[in-house]
């Protein structure tokens, strides 16, 4: 594993670094700290980490190890004494990457009831191991000591990487959490992997009624990483033939996931805000999805699923959009942008990318900035009287504006004289 662990096309240098720091103290301190998880696995398979994926664990107090590592290294710790884990805010001066890691303290989980949180005690790394979801996450490289760079493959990952194959590590994982059903068709798809048999068949009613009790926030979690994926609708299609989105909500059976242009987008259209938590990628993914939903359910799913308000808006408002736009063709840029200016920017430019109509692309880029020169302060100085007819006018002069019946200072000026005159 060592060469691996060296590849710069692997891990970057500065990610390298930290490695060799986190070693190097968990050498000198005598703590047991091992790589785990998806960083393994992406590293088995010859593929870049990703950077946001590197977890490591310690057979001991990760939140102690956390706070040695501040004090030999830098940076800031922020611990959760529940589960005994840590964040290490890594210096600021940019010589590690990532700028935050988690260090966890290796863990048994004991199930109560199926879909609801495990309770946890602290263990060894290979209890650790075993409460993962499948034998190729749950691959272990040891850091530090005299085998520092070992790999450690108890429940034979190293075997469903070679067969190609994601399979459970007992018949009740996907009872325990139905999340890793969504989980095993990711990386079916990402890798081109095949589910194991015996897998196949634990993906069964009694595994789909399971997902009844997840939350919300879990389960739209695993759509939000979904559509980070690089082709999201092979991976949706899937959820959808091992019958995952009827059991979710039957609204899911009329989404659509067969346009998903998952581009940032380009400058040229401004800045616009994208919900809480969720990326671009993600928010867009989402209003691709259900753009062809209709109120009450995108309402019913909504609330199902948990989004955050400026998603069941964005959602929301993309439908109409979409659905109105074939009536407004003959609208100038005032009209378009009286209507858009209701309707949120991420909405109107997921409409955007799916009809090229041009007017969206004018609004996003140009026509939502254009602002009268005058303002309420000018017309008062007019000598008009302050009142809800001032807004009409400011109204009214933004939209010749807009429709470039008034293009300069001068002009403007002209048109207040005689629209006051006529108030008169
Ligand atoms: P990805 O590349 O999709 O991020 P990953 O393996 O890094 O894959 P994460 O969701 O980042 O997946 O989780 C990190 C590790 O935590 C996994 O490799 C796995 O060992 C463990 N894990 C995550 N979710 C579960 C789960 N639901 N059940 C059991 N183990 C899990
Ligand atoms: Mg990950």
């Amino acid at each position: 594993m060592l060469r691996r662990l060296r590849d710069p096309r692997l891990i970057p240098f500065k990610t390298q670094t930290l490695l060799l720091r986190i070693a190097a103290l968990a050498s000198e301190l005598r703590v047991p700290c091992y790589l785990v998880g998806g960083v393994v696995r992406d590293l088995l398979l010859d593929r870049p980490v990703h950077e946001s994926d590197i977890d490591f664990v310690f057979e001991g107090d990760a939140i102690e190890f956390g706070y040695q590592l501040v004090k030999a290294c830098g940076g800031k710790l922020t611990a959760h004494q529940k589960f005994r884990t840590a964040v290490w805010h890594t210096p600021e001066n940019g010589d590690l990457a990532p700028d935050t890691v988690d260090l966890i303290t290796a863990r048994r989980e004991v199930y109560k009831c199926p879909g609801a949180l495990p309770t946890v005690t602290p263990a060894m790394l290979m209890d650790d191991l075993r409460r993962r979801d499948f034998p190729v996450n749950a691959m272990a490289i040891r850091l530090g000591g005299d085998d520092s760079g070992e790999l450690i493959d108890p429940l034979d990952g190293q075997g469903d990487l070679a067969r190609k194959l994601i399979r459970v590590l007992h018949p009740a994982s996907f009872l325990d959490d139905p999340t890793r059903i969504f989980r095993a068709l990711r990386y079916v798809a990402r890798y081109g992997f095949t589910l194991e048999a015996e897998t196949l068949r634990l993906i069964n009613a009694e595994a789909r009624a399971g997902l009844a009790q997840l939350s919300g926030e879990r389960l739209r979690h695993e759509f939000d990483v979904t559509f980070e994926e690089t082709n999201p609708p092979v991976t949706l299609q899937q959820f959808a033939d091992f019958g995952l989105l009827e059991a979710i909500h039957p609204a899911l059976l009329t989404a659509q996931c067969g346009f998903m242009p998952l581009e940032t987008p380009s400058t040229h259209f401004g800045e616009f805000a994208v919900p809480e938590i969720l990326s671009m990628r993600q928010s867009l993914g989402w209003i691709f999805y259900l753009i062809e939903l209709n109120k009450s359910d995108s309402a019913a799913l909504a609330k199902r699923l948990a989004f955050p308000v400026a998603l069941a808006e964005a959602v929301r408002f993309a439908f109409i959009l979409k659905r109105d736009l074939p009536s407004f063709k003959d609208y100038s840029p005032s009209q378009w942008t009286f209507y858009l200016d209701e309707a949120p920017p991420l909405s109107i430019y997921a409409v955007y990318l799916i009809s090229r109509e041009n007017a969206l692309s004018e609004y996003l880029s140009k026509w939502r900035h254009v602002k009268p020169i005058a303002t309420g302060a000018d017309l008062k100085m007019r000598g008009l009287r302050p009142g809800p007819h001032f807004g009409e006018i400011l109204r009214r002069l933004r939209a010749v504006w807009l429709d470039e019946i008034v293009v300069n200072q001068e002009q403007e000026d002209r048109w207040l004289d005689s629209a006051l005159n006529a108030q008169k």
